[in-house]
């Protein structure tokens, strides 16, 4: 047993992030790999549990982890034991992920939501933990969202709390991955900014969107759009600062002001709207694995901590 080091995972529908964290929070070994290639098909789970040994025997040689913490795009139970649904990677859901990859490993295996991860690593990040509540917005190819109240994540009674993507838009009839119509993640996601370069600028590379249309109005009207589900949010919970992270936000010439400006419209005045400080989280590959870290510390000292 490695007592100083966790092993954090953080698994993507593309890429899959090891690495080690230490007490300090302190990452090492990091690595990317493609996650089409280490899941190919039949049992997934097995074929993870072969890639964290592959991993461990390649960076800690005979010595263990003291814990494997993994980060899903998915739906997780409430125990945190169990991944539910998800979309986006097959052959998970319903399956007893923690405990079948503990029985493996022989340490202690726990899973949450990637965005939890996300969280954990930004309050750390920017002195957040002891606000009484920070909302997390991370709008990647999905549209993810995490809700700390007091330095806890918000988890409801089945462990979905928080899944905001997935709200309805009045009047939008799209089917959603998760097989409802009209959830938010149809209209305020990466893959709704795929779909509009794909129909309205077929010639222009996804990455130069908003630096050379930024004020077209199906543009302008995805960034308005972006803004609803985060000004609910807002209005629910009348935070004392909001996160915001993920990739399409930090794509170049992003125009970060009208989404202020458009969620600030929508907040209610004069509170909360005049008074919640907005974040951006560092782009950084590590820090979903870092967070995995935190969280498995955290677990290790408090049992009762989910
Ligand atoms: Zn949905």
């Amino acid at each position: 047993m490695h007592d100083d080091v966790v092993l954090g995972i953080d698994l993507g529908g593309t890429h899959l992030r090891l690495g080690l964290v230490d007490r300090n929070y302190q990452i090492s070994q990091f690595e990317i790999r493609k996650t089409r290639e280490l899941l190919q098909c039949g049992q997934p789970v097995e074929q993870l549990v072969e890639a964290v040994r592959a991993y461990i025997a390649d960076r800690l040689g005979d010595r263990m982890p003291s814990a494997v913490s993994i980060g899903f795009p998915s739906t997780v139970d409430r125990t945190r034991r169990i991944v539910i649904s998800t979309p986006n990677i097959p052959g998970f859901d319903q399956q007893p992920v923690a405990d079948l990859m503990e029985q493996a490993l022989g340490v202690p295996v726990f899973v949450n939501r990637d965005v939890n991860f996300l969280m954990l690593h930004d309050l750390l990040a920017h002195g957040l933990e002891g606000q009484a509540v920070v909302l997390g917005f991370y709008v990647g190819t999905g549209f993810g969202n995490a809700v700390s109240l007091d330095g806890r994540l918000l988890t409801g009674k089945h462990g979905m709390a928080a899944e905001l993507g997935h709200v309805p838009l009045f009047r939008v009839r799209e089917r959603c991955g998760c097989g409802n119509e009209g959830c938010a993640e149809t209209m305020a996601s990466g893959l709704r900014l795929e779909r509009i370069q794909q129909e309205r600028f077929p010639d222009v590379p996804l990455d130069e969107l908003f630096v050379r249309h930024a004020s077209d109005p199906v543009l302008r009207q995805f960034v308005e759009d972006l803004s609803l589900p985060i000004a609910t949010e807002i209005n629910i919970f009348d935070p004392d600062c909001i996160i915001l992270g993920g990739g399409i936000l930090h794509m170049a010439g992003f125009p970060r002001d009208k989404l202020e400006a458009a969620i600030y419209q929508h907040a209610r005045k004069p509170y909360p709207g005049l008074d919640y400080r907005i974040i951006y989280a560092a782009p950084s590959q590590e820090s979903g694995v870092i967070g995995a870290g935190i969280y498995a510390f955290k677990r290790l000292q408090d049992p009762s901590y989910i």
